[in-house]
């Protein structure tokens, strides 16, 4: 540490300014100005010293604030009032200067100037205000603050600082002031006050609230450098008198302490520590100011309360006197160095402070790393100086006016302690939870007795509609019950009327019944009698049958027999038939020639028996020419040749062509002939001219030639083949001449004799040809029908005894039954000797029977039978007769 800096230089009463210009010390006011004081920035301000406590601390820039330091006198003691009664004082204060004179000799005096000069009148509260109030103020507003007191023992360090003032109030120290201020100002809901009280005794750091902890030790914060001491009682203190409790109880420990070490206590530091934590209005938070307007919900819900901790250090120095005299206390010399250690290291740091020394020892004692932010730190730092008048200690005085005079100069950089106050936040936070579930529990119960409610109210209302519906439905099965009885009833009542119906109903029925048992005995007494009887018959029966069959085999052999007859018969019949035709045909051809002979009309150049519908068609000359007439036309056919007599067919001239047609019809006639004009095409020619030609008398020629053809089995089926019939039916239906009739029904009726013909000639209409021409009376004409009749009955005769025809004769289909029924009788024999055998043909038959027998035609036969001129006839007639089942019932019936 520099020396004597600001010391008077000699007797030159010049004063040494040696305190910068900062305000009045003694005024509080002025003492309190705050953040606005800015002089200069110390290059050594160690930033700030936080607490235990934990929690974020904002760095506010630091207001300069300069180590005050103020002297006080103590008044003579009745040792000094009597032994230096004759001496005047050492030093000589001039307050309202802040001087203090300190006297050299009598001529000659040093002049310091203090920061306050308190004489021996001050009174402790003067003190009180001028040393401390101002760093009590400053604590209280979250900065540390320490109040010190140095100087000579004796001199009233303790009287200053720590005088409880228990029998004079006036005399209380600055301990149980500022503690008076403290409690004054705080709010004991949101504020608190920590105490701690220690002794420092070589090097040895003493817990004066409990004597067990004889050794504390220090610690430091790496990273701030905050001082603590972790093992030192903390007592919260709620009023003064607790706190004056305790600094009695602390003096007390200290007293006890110093006898057990054998020392005094002017000899060690005693420090008390008063942690003062105050919560901050936001409109006063350094914190706040900086936040400025962001003040959204969030942040003022969760921003953490802003709390100022201060920390007041009140130091009671052992006394600077220097013990290294020889002979005080008995203590050595390595003693006595550790016992002043402490302070001579204060020393140090304050003139190596004072002097902006680049290396403070702080670390040399724990003194001084307890007071580091005291010194040099952050703490506003009041220091008091003791001296005594006495000049017989004026070098202890001089040392501690230097150590005043230095001190002064030593620049701390003040700050504030606050910081957000998490843990708080923290228990609000948690109570805010805790309200929250509990809250929420309330609601959740709350919610659960709705639940509960409105099921109860659900049971209910469902118990109730169970209860309507069983009553509804028990109502109901009583009235269908009521029902269902009275049906039943009903029904009884029904019931028992119709049994009583039936009973009466039974008992006339069993009588009923008595009487057909009766008869059914009868009946089957008579069926049984009966069955006797039919056995009987049945024998008698099977003995005729026996008789029968045998009976039968010669029957069968007599009817083929008859048959073959009949056949044979049949055969002469034919050709009696033939003969006699031709007969007709000669006499008809004789009436014909007569006819003309009587008219004279020699034009007609047929022959009479031309046509003959079984003899060849000849020339007309060759009836009167006989077997001579035949020459002419055979010379023609052998000179000129078939062709060209066919071709003459074509010819233009009709004269010729109807010569042509004659002459090709005398050659039919000739069964030689006729083949060869079929096969040179006379016979389409002749068709073609019955299409083409519209005179009469080539319909009639070539009809008789074609009746000619029509006599070779072979060529019917040609004429058949080239639609002859069709044609023939045409001429029969437009035709009136009879002998072109004749012509035409004599070429029909050859065809009806052709067995294979039979059903196309019939579907081409050739019966209803024939049946149509008997419109014409001509008994010739009605010959030839008659003839086509009688082939066509016989042909289907003979094809339903083959069994190749089984239905119903297609004459009496086309409706030729009442014509030949008509004529069967007929005058003209060859007409009616046809339709007789016509009438037999179809009679052998069973499938005619029914038609015969209503046409009349049984009559005929009968008549037949009886009358016929014929014997064959008659026999063929009554042999039908009585073969055919129908007709004997018949005649059965009609006798
Ligand atoms: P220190 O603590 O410095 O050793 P003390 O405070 O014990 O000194 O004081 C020594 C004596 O002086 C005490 O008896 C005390 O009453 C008295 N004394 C000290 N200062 C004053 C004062 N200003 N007025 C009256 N008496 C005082
Ligand atoms: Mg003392």
């Amino acid at each position: 540490m520099a020396n004597n800096n600001y010391k008077n230089g000699g007797g030159g009463g010049v004063k040494t300014k040696s305190i910068s210009s900062s305000s009045s010390f003694s005024s509080s006011s002025g003492y309190k100005s705050k953040p606005s004081v800015t002089s200069g920035l110390r290059r050594s301000s160690t930033g700030s010293v936080s607490n235990s406590t934990g929690g974020s601390h904002k760095d506010t820039p630091g207001v300069s604030g300069r180590v005050r330091v103020a002297v006080r006198l103590r008044p003579r003691n009745n040792e000094e009032l009597s032994t230096d009664a004759d001496f005047a004082d050492c030093v000589e204060l001039q307050p309202e200067l802040k001087r203090l004179k300190l006297r050299r000799n009598n001529w000659d005096s040093d002049t310091f100037e203090f920061d306050e000069v308190l004489t021996e009148f001050a009174s402790q509260k003067r003190v009180y205000e001028v040393v401390a109030k101002p760093v009590v103020e400053s604590v209280l507003d979250g900065y540390n603050g320490t109040v010190m007191a140095y100087g000579q023992t004796g001199t009233g360090k303790t009287y200053t600082l720590g005088r409880l003032g228990d029998e004079d109030t006036s005399a209380r120290g600055i301990m149980v002031r500022a503690m008076e201020d403290i409690f004054a100002e705080i709010s004991p809901e949101t504020d608190s006050i920590y105490v701690s009280y220690l002794q420092l005794y070589m090097e040895t750091i003493q817990d004066l609230l409990d004597p067990t902890n004889d050794n504390l030790s220090i610690s430091e914060d790496p990273k701030n450098g905050d001082i603590t001491l972790p093992g030192a009682t903390l007592i919260e203190v709620r009023d003064q008198p607790s706190f004056v409790e305790l600094l009695r109880l602390g003096e007390a420990h200290r007293f006890a302490a110093n006898t057990k070490l054998n020392t005094e206590s002017s000899r060690s530091h005693a420090i008390l520590m008063v942690h003062v934590k105050r919560s901050v209005k936001e409109k006063d938070s350094v914190s706040t100011i900086e936040n400025g307007s962001s003040k959204s919900h969030m942040s003022r819900t969760m921003k953490p309360p802003v709390v100022r901790k201060g920390k007041l250090i009140v130091v009671d120095l052992a006394g600077s006197e220097r013990i290294d005299k020889s002979g005080s206390e008995g203590h050595t010399l390595e003693e006595a160095k550790s016992i002043n250690l402490s302070l001579s290291a204060l020393g140090k740091c304050i003139n190596a402070l004072a002097e902006n020394s680049s290396h403070v020892p702080v670390r040399d004692s724990k003194l001084t790393r307890l007071l580091r932010d005291s010194f040099g730190g952050t703490a506003r730092t009041s220091l008091v100086i003791t001296i005594g008048p006495s000049p017989r200690h004026r070098g202890e005085t001089s040392s501690t006016i230097m150590f005043g005079q230095r001190a002064m100069k030593v620049e701390n950089m003040l700050k504030i302690k606050e910081e957000f106050d998490y843990k708080s936040l923290a228990r609000k936070l948690d109570v805010q939870v805790e309200s929250l579930i509990a809250e929420h529990e309330r609601q959740q119960k709350a919610y659960k007795d709705e639940i509960k409610r409105i099921s109860l109210e659900a049971k209910k209302q469902v118990s109730e509609a169970e209860k309507s519906y069983a009553d509804t439905l028990e109502k109901e099965r009583l009235k269908y019950q009521r029902d269902c009885m009275e049906s039943i009833k009903k029904l009884e009542t029904q019931l028992a009327v119709k049994q009583s119906n039936d009973e009466s109903r039974h008992k006339t029925s069993n009588g009923e019944l008595i009487e057909v048992k009766k008869l059914l005995q009868n009946e089957i007494l008579l069926r049984k009698s009966a069955e006797e009887e039919v056995k009987k018959l049945q024998n008698q029966v099977m003995q005729y049958k026996k008789s029968e069959v045998a009976g039968n085999a010669e029957i069968l052999k007599l009817r083929k027999k008859l048959e073959d007859e009949v056949h044979q018969k049949e055969k002469l019949e034919e050709e009696i038939s033939m003969l006699q035709n031709q007969l007709l045909q000669l006499s008809f051809d004789a009436d014909e020639t007569r006819k003309q002979i009587e008219s004279g009309d020699h034009s007609i150049e047929m022959t009479p028996d031309m046509g003959s519908l079984v003899s060849p068609v000849r020339q007309p000359q060759i009836k009167y020419s006989g077997e001579q007439e035949k020459g002419p036309v055979a010379k023609l056919f052998g000179q000129v040749g078939l062709q060209k007599i066919l071709s003459l067919l074509e010819a233009d001239d009709p004269d010729v062509r109807i010569h042509a047609v004659k002459v090709i019809a005398n050659l039919a006639a000739e069964a030689t002939n006729q083949e060869k004009i079929v096969e040179a095409g006379g016979l389409t020619s002749l068709l073609s001219l019955l299409t083409t030609s519209e005179d009469e008398n080539i319909h009639r020629v070539a009809a008789g030639a074609i009746a000619n053809l029509a006599m070779n089995e072979s060529n019917q089926e040609l004429i058949m083949s080239q639609g002859g019939i069709s044609l023939l039916a045409m001429i029969a239906e437009n035709a009136d001449d009879p002998q072109t009739l004749r012509m035409v029904a004599g070429a029909i009726a050859n065809l009806c004799g052709n067995d294979r013909l039979q059903i196309m000639l019939r579907a081409e209409g050739g019966i209803k040809a024939l049946l149509g021409m008997v419109r014409c009376r001509h008994p010739d004409v009605l010959a030839q029908v008659a003839r086509g009749i009688a082939n066509f009955a016989k042909c289907e005769s003979r094809a339903s005894t083959q069994g190749i025809k089984s239905g119903k004769s297609l004459l009496i289909e086309d409706g030729a039954l009442p014509w030949i029924v008509k004529n069967a009788n007929n005058e003209v024999s060859p007409i009616r000797r046809h339709i007789e055998l016509a009438l037999c043909h179809m009679a052998q038959h069973e499938v005619n029977a029914k038609d015969m027998i209503s046409g009349g035609a049984l009559w005929e036969l009968v008549r037949i039978s009886r009358d016929c001129s014929r014997e064959d006839i008659r026999i063929l007639a009554r042999r039908t007769l009585s073969s055919s089942p129908s007709f004997q019932v018949e005649l059965k019936r009609l006798r």
